[in-house]
């Protein structure tokens, strides 16, 4: 009998990625379909019809398919954009296109919301999963009963998973208790009907299987198991295989993330921080506006490539840059009006750019004792993910800012993580 494999699926907004790994987790196979861009509507809105996920999607996985050769998959996993969401019949047919998790129409919702959720709920913002939630019941035909779903959850129901199902970390945004696992009890005050909010379960918990039509379709075996996903984010972490409570994790993207394994949940919205259900686990974490989008500025990847390979890490350019895109910063310190620090300017761009590599790992130092602060264990070996994780000089300024280990992760695709939660479903 054929081989088994594991699937993965990272849906987001620019593309749809799949990855297959082994029993032994070796990647077997990948594929990337790109997505038509989301409509930018000059009111704040930004949508995406459904159709076009469920379309890439199968393509990758077809595609897929063709690369694995035989190999029958066993459960399939999709991760997604946390706090983009959709209402959809009770048949899972959406009822118009979906919120991209930046879509800021949602104000007077999330006004609502502040004036009875707790300080520390994650649901709170005018982004937030609740507040999208609210703002399209109220353009719902009246009675209309409808799922309140995320990207991802839509996705597995489509794929075979029972409907109206969602897990810990889509669901944090949207309301969910994942400490005490239920609804909080002021939703009460909210008046939801007739939204119909989704069970949620653990991520990597089995939700149904795929039927002949959707193995005709994507070249899954009938029958592989579809579980509940997660959001992008912590699958990429996932893939990283942190496992310990004083484990962190950066991501060096367009904008610097830290997070860190903990014991215990922390929650300070007021700059960003929010811990994710990781097992028994937390992931607690925040966001700079700083970031590789300041980089992206000056220099472009192969000049970045270029000048770090010259610069000494270990002698110090004395530069005491904060770099940012613009005004404002949410995390470590929420100011909206902090300003970039970004001169003078050296007339050497090797200079400069260890410049602004110091400044953001000073960031990086900040974000982490801003975390240990907050409550969270201070990190004892930093792993990294993100387009900047492979910089090798950059790697040992941080090592040094940081003063413990820094490496980059073996593995940081979001759909690789989602194949691992696939793969320990059995
Ligand atoms: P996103 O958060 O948009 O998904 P990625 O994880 O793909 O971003 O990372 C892209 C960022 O990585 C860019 O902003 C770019 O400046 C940065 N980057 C790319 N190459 C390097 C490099 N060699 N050193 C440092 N940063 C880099």
């Amino acid at each position: 009998s054929a081989l088994p494999c594991w699937i993965g699926l990272d849906v987001g907004t620019s593309a749809c990625r799949a990855v297959a790994i082994d029993a032994e987790a070796r990647e077997l196979a990948n594929a990337r379909v790109a997505l038509p861009a989301p409509q930018v509507r000059p009111d704040g809105g930004v949508e995406q019809a459904p159709d076009l996920w469920w379309n890439a999607a199968v393509t990758a996985l077809a595609r897929l398919g063709e690369a694995l050769a035989g190999r029958r998959s066993v459960a399939v996993c999709v991760a997604a954009t946390s706090a983009t969401l959709l209402l959809a019949d009770r048949n899972g047919v959406p009822l118009g296109p979906a919120l991209l998790y930046n879509d800021r129409r949602a104000r007077a919702a999330a006004a609502r919301i502040a004036a009875v959720a707790p300080p520390t709920s994650p649901a709170r913002g005018v982004t937030s999963g609740l507040a999208k939630a609210l703002h399209l019941k109220a353009s719902l035909p009246i009675g209309t009963e409808a799922w309140v779903l995320h990207q991802a959850d839509w996705l597995a129901a489509r794929l075979g998973g029972a409907l109206g199902y969602s897990d810990w970390n889509n669901a944090l945004k949207l309301g969910f208790d994942p400490a005490a696992e239920r609804w909080p009890d002021w939703f009460e005050a909210l008046d939801l009907a007739p939204l119909r909010l989704p069970e949620v379960v653990a991520p990597g918990t089995p939700l149904g299987r795929v039927d002949r039509a959707t193995a005709a379709a994507t070249g899954l075996a009938v029958g592989t198991r579809v579980v509940a996903g997660t959001t992008d984010s912590t699958a990429a972490v996932i893939a990283t295989g942190v496992a310990e409570p004083g484990e962190g994790v950066t991501c060096l993207g367009s904008t610097l993330v830290v997070k860190v394994l903990a014991e215990r949940r922390i929650d300070e919205p007021a700059c960003g921080v929010y811990s994710h259900r990781l097992g028994d686990l937390w992931l607690a974490g925040g966001a700079s506006n700083s970031g590789g989008v300041v980089l992206r500025r000056f220099f472009d990847d192969a000049d970045l490539a270029r000048l770090s390979a010259q610069l000494v890490p270990e002698r110090p350019s004395g530069l005491d840059y904060y770099p940012l895109p613009g005004p404002g910063e949410r995390f470590p310190l929420a100011d909206p009006d902090l300003l970039p620090r970004l001169t003078p300017r050296p007339e050497d761009d090797v200079l400069f750019l260890q410049g602004l590599l110091e400044g953001i790992a000073a960031i990086e130092r900040a974000g982490y004792r801003r975390l240990h602060v907050l409550g969270a264990p201070a990190p004892t070996v930093v792993t990294t993910i993100g387009g900047g994780a492979g910089n090798a000089a950059w790697t040992r300024i941080r090592a040094r800012e940081l003063g413990i280990p820094v490496r980059p992760a073996a593995h940081r695709e979001a759909a690789y993580g989602a194949a691992l939660l696939a793969r320990r479903a059995g």
